[in-house]
């Protein structure tokens, strides 16, 4: 991204520009490879935001793969968006959304074919005051149409929030399989992944009331792929970074500070000894269930031999730095 004069603003440019840099490698992946990893990212961005940390990343990662879908089956994720929610509710066809007192419907019976066209005009004046839809102005938007989404969030948590990305996500692929075996439009599948974008720009909305998604997106791929650093991604298939799977290396660092206390406190040799043990065996296994157990247990025992050192002679002092410091590393672990 660092080589363009004019950097993406629109849902449109962002779109091309996660094909500029992923098309080659998605060209050869199938639709469902895609599907599995924005699957992935949405549900690691849910559990980043319950354990309340932070979900910029997570954020990007689920918009991109979004996106990537959308170019893999051409789908113009922009006009998407903008046919389905173009500043009224397509259901109870106003703004802000009143769909919690009319039950999913207006509040007097209007026949279809004019829903439909009230909905078309509705774009049509929308899409000639943008064009090219901001992706900023696209949070905003929905977070006007919708506002009732931070209120359930503020009371309620984001449970509900997630409840309904994980519903449209499936409704994705019902859509896909749909379409598939010829029995739905693709612009149905286009309804479906509008749906996943407008909940997760509400859900960007609420998370960052004063954060740009522009710039979030533009410093994440600044350097283009941010694994691989190349303008059109070489990252082999599968071969992502892990997030929550145990990392060995982490676990070698972890080890090694244990065997530093055990030979500044011998007294404790046995016990720390068995420590390990344990983790030489998840070493093995790679087990993540085994490596969150066997780490968890050392730090509790840590904690245990850290409050029983009472003098205060160097030695002590070092070894309960030294403990500190396992304890903090062991608190990083994104999958401990
Ligand atoms: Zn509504
Ligand atoms: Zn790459």
């Amino acid at each position: 991204m660092k080589n363009l004069s004019s950097k993406p603003s629109s849902i449109n440019e962002f779109q091309a520009y996660i094909n500029d840099v992923y098309g080659t490698k998605n060209e050869e992946r199938s639709v469902e490879y895609i599907y599995a990893y924005l699957f992935r990212n949405a549900a690691y961005l849910s559990r980043v935001i319950g354990e309340k940390g932070n979900p910029r990343t997570n954020f990007i990662k689920s918009f991109s793969w979004l996106f990537a879908l959308s170019s893999k089956l051409e789908i113009d994720l922009e006009e998407a968006f903008l046919k389905k929610y173009p500043s009224i509710c397509p259901y109870c066809l106003v703004k802000p959304c009143i769909c919690v007192k009319t039950g999913k419907k207006p509040v007097e019976y209007i026949p279809e074919w004019k829903a439909t066209e009230e909905i078309n005009a509705k774009y049509r004046v929308y899409k000639a005051q943008y064009p090219n839809l901001p992706l900023e102005k696209a949070v905003g938007h929905i977070n006007d149409l919708y506002p009732g989404n931070r209120q359930i969030w503020n009371v309620t948590g984001p449970t509900f929030q997630f409840y309904r990305i994980l519903e449209e996500l499936g409704e994705i692929h019902e859509a896909y399989t749909s379409y598939v075996s010829g029995n739905r439009k693709i612009e149905n599948i286009g309804e479906e992944i509008a749906d996943v974008f407008a909940w997760l720009v509400s859900t960007w909305g609420i998370c960052f009331p004063a954060k740009s998604l522009t710039d979030e997106f533009i410093s994440y791929y600044y350097e283009y792929c941010p694994v691989c650093e190349n303008e059109s991604c070489l990252c082999p298939d599968h071969g992502d970074r892990g997030e929550r799977l145990v990392e060995i290396q982490q676990l070698l660092e972890f080890k090694e500070k244990i065997e530093e206390i055990i030979e500044l406190a011998p007294e404790y040799k046995d016990k720390l000894e068995s420590v390990i043990l344990s983790l030489e065996t998840v070493e093995e296994t790679r087990s993540t269930t085994g490596a969150v157990r066997t780490v968890h247990q050392a730090t509790s025992m840590l904690d245990d031999i850290a409050n029983g050192l009472e003098s205060v002679d160097d030695s002590t002092k070092r070894v309960k730095s030294i403990i500190g410091t396992v304890i903090s590393l062991a608190e990083k672990f994104p999958w401990g």
